[in-house]
């Protein structure tokens, strides 16, 4: 039986076959609360995290610290991790296969965590698990989630704070999608 995050990141980085493995200078795994109540989910790792080996190090982990604040809330509360455990050459996006690969690692993860609500940073994090939505149209709002393999039924599509730290409205209406948290703490 499976007993810790640990264990799960030891196993699925092992059994990993993406290409982008071998030219990440290392594994980012999740990091955090393993009994969090909330779970934040990005696209993949950039430079920064690379190097450090933690997700959401860099400037947007910085904005994403500062929102965590605003709800006070502090990273060693919630649970951070990404789709895809390994950076993207060039911080391109990650390819559907690499996805593919990556998924029942981060379903793993979810599912020993059992968190009260997942929030997905970002379009590409929302459309693994709501594939038509628009992130336009949904950021802000729960979603109910149909997909029995996940064992938490409630998503918050938010919008990634690297794409709001350059753009004034979606970063005001970040900083208000946010305070939606609240509701489950
Ligand atoms: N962007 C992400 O999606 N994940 C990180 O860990 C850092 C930046």
């Amino acid at each position: 039986m499976i007993e810790s995050l640990t264990e799960i990141n030891k196993k699925w980085h092992r059994k990993n076959k993406c290409e982008i493995k071998k030219t990440a200078t290392q594994p980012v795994f999740g990091s955090g609360n393993p009994k969090a109540k909330i779970v934040f989910i990005g696209e993949a790792p950039g430079k920064d995290e690379d190097f450090q080996g933690k997700p959401f190090i860099g400037r947007s982990g910085k904005f994403l610290d500062e929102m965590l604040e605003s709800v006070k809330l502090k990273r060693e509360n919630v649970y951070i991790t990404n789709v895809v455990k390994y950076r993207p050459p060039n911080n391109r996006d990650p390819k559907p296969e690499e996805i593919k690969e990556c998924l029942p690692w981060l379903i793993e993860e979810l599912n020993f965590i059992k968190p009260k609500v997942i929030v997905t940073l970002g379009r590409h994090a929302m459309n693994i698990f709501f594939p038509k939505a628009k992130i336009s149209e949904v950021h802000g709002k729960v979603l109910e989630n149909k997909n029995q393999e996940i064992k938490c039924n409630k998503f918050l599509a938010l919008y990634h704070p690297a794409a709001a730290l350059y753009n004034g409205s979606m970063k005001k209406t970040l900083e208000k999608d946010f305070k939606k948290l609240k509701k489950f703490l």
